[in-house]
């Protein structure tokens, strides 16, 4: 095979590590809620680039913005600070309970860093006793080896040991089952406001007014992984701000640069002190280009219209979904929160995920799953009342194809 032949899906097959087996269609151009394939069929995404693209493809002050920024310095290095990152900054703790930010390209290295950061702390104040974190099972907070090890799937850390050690997993949602295992030995305790890869499973307010009182009895340092239900997502900033719970230490990524690479953790005076020059780093974390982005992601997010539209939209897809419902009875549970929505098929269709999100995807419908039961939607936030209910009718049209077939 030629370097210069045409490019296709089956060229993915010989060429890329085979971590991903991804859809046939290879996506060519996107505008919107829209996405055009190689053979230029047109599919409404209620993906998202999996809760990433939050203002929709090709936004035109993105576009703007980035280009403007690539003509005028891409990147320098953490040797030297850069305009875009400390704009960003400022507006991240301007938004948020944070007082310093940490910048990194992705989930995983935020919730590495957060992770990092909460051992040191406890190290630092009260000794490297206390070094044990709390998970919960079906959790996810990304691919590393600490953050695989920390997350609560055990297919992602089969054949990766030895594992880092000190983490003790438990139940999500049940407080009596994290009273029983913390101790003045915790050091974090690192939850996701809504379980997203896990299933789309809204921690309940008690619950992460419980981790508090208990981080909190026990000097533990409470780490919310926001990287999929940040950037108004869930219909606020951040999920926290609707618990009315306030963590320690925050991560972001996902929609944080609406489609370009960045990472954040955010942190209180109290635990960011912990790090000190050396103590951590990136080459490319707050690069000019990602930071001028993500500045435009939150201006264009964080507003009363934008907020507005979520709760509209998200009312729309749930209803939608409900007489979906109605007509094929396919679905146990609708839940979630935003435009973080998630269908959880019934018995009568158990394991069959997968099989919906094929179905729509010839329909001209793109959606995901979150594990084999549930089909997760995460649309872009400004998504308008048509495109949604003509993404509902495409969805409508793959239901009753699977249940017919
Ligand atoms: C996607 C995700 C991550 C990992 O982010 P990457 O950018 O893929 O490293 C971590 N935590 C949660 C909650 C996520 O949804």
């Amino acid at each position: 095979m030629s370097a210069s032949s045409p490019i296709t899906r089956a060229i993915f097959d010989e060429v890329m590590v085979p971590t991903y087996a991804p859809s046939q269609m290879v996506a060519v151009r996107g505008e919107g809620n829209r996405v055009w394939d190689q053979a230029g069929r047109e599919y409404l995404d209620l993906a998202g680039g999996i809760a990433v693209n939050c203002l929709g493809h090709a936004h035109p002050e993105l576009v703007a913005t980035l280009t403007a920024q690539a003509k005028q310095l891409w990147h320098v290095s953490n040797v030297f600070t850069n305009e875009p990152v400390l704009r960003l900054a400022r507006k991240l703790i301007a938004a948020t309970f944070a007082d310093r930010v940490f910048f990194c390209n992705s989930g995983a290295e935020a919730n590495e860093a957060a992770l990092k950061l909460a051992r040191k702390h406890a190290a630092d104040h009260y000794g490297p006793h206390k070094h044990q974190i709390i998970a919960f099972n079906q959790a996810f907070h990304g691919r590393t080896l600490f953050t695989v090890s920390t997350g609560g799937q055990a297919k992602y850390t089969e054949g990766y040991a030895p594992l880092p050690g000190g983490i003790t997993h438990v139940p999500f949602n049940d407080l009596a089952a994290v009273a029983a295992v913390i101790s003045d030995a915790t050091c974090a305790v690192i939850v996701e406001p809504i379980q997203g890869e896990g299933g789309v499973i809204p921690a309940t307010p008690e619950f992460l007014a419980g981790l508090r009182a208990l981080c909190d009895a026990h000097n533990a340092v409470l780490i919310f992984d926001e990287v999929q239900t940040g950037m108004g997502r869930t219909g606020t900033l951040y999920a926290y701000m609707q618990s009315g719970v306030v963590p320690d230490i925050l991560t972001s990524a996902k929609s944080l640069g609406g489609g370009f690479p960045i990472g954040a953790m955010l942190v209180n005076n109290k635990v960011a002190a912990t790090f000190g020059v050396g103590s951590h780093g990136t080459t490319y974390g707050g690069n000019p280009l990602a930071s001028a982005v993500a500045g435009k992601v939150i201006d264009l997010v964080n507003t009363p219209e934008m907020f507005a539209n979520i709760a509209a939209r998200s009312a729309q897809m749930v209803a939608g979904l409900q007489q979906i419902n109605d007509e094929f009875n396919v679905f146990e549970a609708v839940r979630g929160q935003g435009l973080l929505l998630g269908a959880a098929l019934n018995a009568a269709y158990i394991g069959r995920a997968r099989d919906f999100v094929v179905a729509a995807e010839s329909l001209g419908l793109l959606c995901l799953v979150a594990g084999p039961n549930v089909l997760r939607f995460a649309p872009a936030l400004n998504i308008n009342e048509a495109d949604l209910a003509e993404a509902l009718v495409r969805l409508r049209a793959a239901v009753a194809a699977v249940v017919q077939a």
